[in-house]
């Protein structure tokens, strides 16, 4: 029926899907790459346990998903690209 895993890091890889961030305080969007994430983690992550922060206004409540865009198409390009995770 079309359901498809997308909570984990490597489910986002097979599926050629980006990272969506956005951020709770100022929505902020992020886009970032899972194979990128994956390697910067060093491990597969659930999606919502990504330590990551908006370069905006440094909040770290950020909600993450599956870029649904990316998702659809799966060409892995987002409206600005893929970009690198930031660390905390
Ligand atoms: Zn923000």
């Amino acid at each position: 029926m079309g359901f498809r895993r997308t909570d984990r890091l490597s489910d986002l890889v097979k599926l050629k899907a980006l990272i969506l961030v956005t951020c709770c305080a100022c929505n902020h969007q992020a886009w970032f790459s899972p194979a990128d994430t994956l390697q910067f983690m060093g491990a597969d992550m659930d999606l919502g346990a990504l330590p990551f922060r908006c370069s905006r206004c440094s909040s770290g409540a950020v909600k993450v998903s599956a870029d649904p865009k990316s998702l659809l198409d799966g060409t892995g390009g987002g409206p600005n690209g893929p970009r690198k995770p930031e660390p905390l």
